[in-house]
């Protein structure tokens, strides 16, 4: 892209920011407050946000709370934990009323993930909307290690289906439907222009729902892991910017696709609506305090999706700013 294309792009870019900080400002009618509404207990509906002690997810956690969830603000660290759950509550208006709880949880652990599904079952017998958020990255700047590949894909992929495979039998059924949303990238598009899977059969066959299946995504995952111990990848096969970390969240899309499909036909009032969505490029520890957001704005396009009115929720797609983008 040209100077001129560049410049072009950022203006786009800026004003895209501006309409959605103008968005933001405008309140939800009470009849698009889906989760006032519940007709059985408990009367405020249940958010868990994965990854919630900072960053995007705190953001994400806090934004719910104000908007009247309970939120369970979920994360590996108890310290850490228990101080956003306090931050958030007491960095409330006085009048905002906001309900925030604290809990354990590591999203590569799948006895932590299985204690939590028991608890939120005991606790709230179960859960409205999912933010699987929790995410790493050991890549920044111009880097491009894959030192780190076995965690960025646990994490990032494995952790978020855990999450996923583990919650989806707690979500309630309810008329408008239970949410959750999987925090991407658009690093992870399976055509992106700059970062991209060389092999074009293999991008084809993630892009086709007849051929997308779980059995695809974990080949293509332990291809790639192999490759990286014997040191044989090459940024020519797999994306050539934080490619682990790329692939992760290319494997994060291809699931959400996958399971988007597999809950397309439930029964009425079992709906469950699964979306992804790319923050932007976000100040945060992630990147070092880089980027061109605030997590707070970052945050909003999962906020949103969440939070969707019944009548506009959307199931299977990719998001950013408030509006769908490619795979
Ligand atoms: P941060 O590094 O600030 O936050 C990441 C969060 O994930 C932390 O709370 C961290 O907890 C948590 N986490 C990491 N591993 C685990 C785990 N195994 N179990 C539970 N929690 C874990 O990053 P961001 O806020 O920027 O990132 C949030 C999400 O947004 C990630 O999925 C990221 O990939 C995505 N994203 C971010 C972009 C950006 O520009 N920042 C761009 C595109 C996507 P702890 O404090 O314990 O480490």
């Amino acid at each position: 892209m040209g100077k001129k294309g560049k410049e072009a792009a950022r203006e786009r870019r800026e004003q895209r920011r501006r309409e959605v900080t103008h968005l933001r400002t405008v309140p939800y009618e009470p009849h698009q407050r889906w989760w006032d509404h519940l007709e059985r207990a408990p009367a405020r509906a249940v958010a868990v946000v994965t990854g919630a002690n900072r960053g995007i997810g705190f953001e994400a956690a806090r934004q719910l709370a104000l908007h009247g969830l309970h939120v369970v603000v979920a994360s590996r660290d108890a310290e850490r934990g228990q101080a956003a759950a306090e931050r958030i509550r007491t960095e409330a208006p006085g009048d905002a009323g906001v309900s925030v709880e604290w809990r354990q949880l590591d999203v590569a652990d799948a006895a932590s993930v299985e204690a939590f599904a028991a608890w939120a079952a005991q606790t709230h017998g179960g859960i409205h909307v999912l933010v699987n958020n929790a995410g790493v990255n050991f890549s920044k700047g111009a880097d491009n290690s894959v030192e780190f590949a076995e965690q960025v894909v646990e994490t990032n992929y494995y952790g978020t289906k855990r999450m996923i495979d583990a919650m989806i039998p707690l979500m309630k059924p309810s008329p408008f439907g239970g949410r959750i949303v999987n925090v991407s990238s658009r690093l992870g598009r399976v055509n992106g222009r700059r970062n991209r899977i060389g092999d074009v059969s293999l991008r084809d066959w993630l892009l086709n729902d007849d051929c997308l299946s779980e059995q695809l995504i974990d080949e293509m995952l332990v291809k790639f892991l192999e490759q990286v111990k014997q040191g044989t990848w090459s940024s020519n096969q797999w994306p050539q910017m934080y490619t682990d970390y790329s692939v992760s969240k290319l494997a994060v899309n291809a699931y959400t696709r996958l399971m988007a499909r597999r809950l397309s036909d439930p029964s009425e009032g079992e709906k469950i609506y699964i979306n992804c969505f790319c923050p932007g490029w976000v100040k945060t520890e992630m990147t070092g305090w880089e980027g061109n957001i605030s997590a707070e704005e970052g945050a909003d396009t999962g906020v949103w999706l969440a939070l969707l009115p019944q009548e506009q929720a959307t199931n299977g797609k990719f998001f950013a700013e408030r509006r769908e983008i490619s795979f």
